[in-house]
């Protein structure tokens, strides 16, 4: 079993959909995944087909989630093999998220090492799951920092957009820190996403990228593809949209890409 963390403080650059899409494309090879919705907005669980059921009338968005979720895992010590669901694709389970855990943040700070809850929690499973991917709110703050302690691989998509680089300094400072708590700790790759082929301004990216990462950079990189962002409000998995689309054909070759590289 291997953990990966898939990690930018920068919102809005593929890291739901390469959760979902690659953790899909890995099931669908006969790997068992988990993905863990690390994320008050909770975009993975609902593109993944987790409905939250309530009633709106008694229902206020921050109160207690009506399903247990990661919630319940980093702050009431509930064990994560109660709170895992099946998704509608076989072998990929999913821990779900829910806005509640926005507060999560400040509820953990009085818990002791608060930083290492999720670590805790996921070596309840042994060789239960061939990969965990989890998915991270676009913050630097404990929940982020939880996953970075948790995992073995630190996975940054970069999407190719202006700017790309910003921040990224940043983020290695902090993975640089949770090293003392967690020193196995190592960049896996980096996954250059929403490439736009008719800009030379993605062309340009892709240099920098490759330059500043050297050999992490997977080669596969993920298009721009309007069916990458259509599939999750149908609740449904890019395989499952259309799976003839160019970024399914990416996520499946990052897939392949991944266990190649990982050897799970
Ligand atoms: P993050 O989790 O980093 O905030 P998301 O995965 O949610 O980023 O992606 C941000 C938005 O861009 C979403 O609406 C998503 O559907 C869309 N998106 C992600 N990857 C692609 C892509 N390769 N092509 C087109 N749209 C994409
Ligand atoms: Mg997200």
């Amino acid at each position: 079993m291997k953990t990966f963390v898939i990690a930018n403080q920068k919102g809005g650059v593929g890291k739901t959909t390469t959760v979902m899409n690659l953790g899909a494309s890995l099931a669908r090879r006969k790997k068992k995944v988990l993905v863990i919705d690390l994320d008050p907005q909770a975009n993975l669980s609902s593109g993944l087909g987790f409905t939250q059921q309530f009633d709106k009338q008694s229902w206020n968005s921050t109160d207690q989630a009506p399903y247990k979720s990661i919630y319940d895992v980093l702050v009431d010590n509930e064990k994560l093999s109660s709170v895992f669901v099946t998704t509608s694709t076989p072998n990929l389970f999913l821990v779900p998220s829910h806005l509640s855990l926005a507060g999560a943040e400040i509820e953990m700070v009085n818990i002791i090492s608060r930083e290492s809850l999720l670590k805790k929690a996921i070596k309840e499973f042994k060789e239960e799951f061939d990969y965990v991917i989890i998915d991270c709110p676009p913050s630097l703050g404990l929940l982020t920092i939880n996953a970075l302690c948790a995992a073995e691989k630190l996975i940054i998509p970069i999407q190719c957009e202006y700017f790309a680089l910003e921040g990224l300094g940043q983020l290695i400072e902090t993975t640089k820190l949770v090293k003392g708590i967690n020193p196995d700790l190592t960049i896996g790759g980096v996954i250059l996403t929403m490439f736009d082929s008719r800009t030379k301004l993605s062309e340009s990216v892709v240099r920098d990228v490759k330059e500043f990462f050297k050999d992490v950079a997977f080669s596969s990189i993920v298009p721009r593809n309007v069916r990458l962002s259509e599939a999750p409000s149908y609740g449904k998995t890019i395989f499952q949209y259309d799976d003839k689309s160019t970024g399914a054909l990416a996520y499946s070759n990052l897939a392949k890409e991944f266990i190649n590289r990982f050897k799970v």
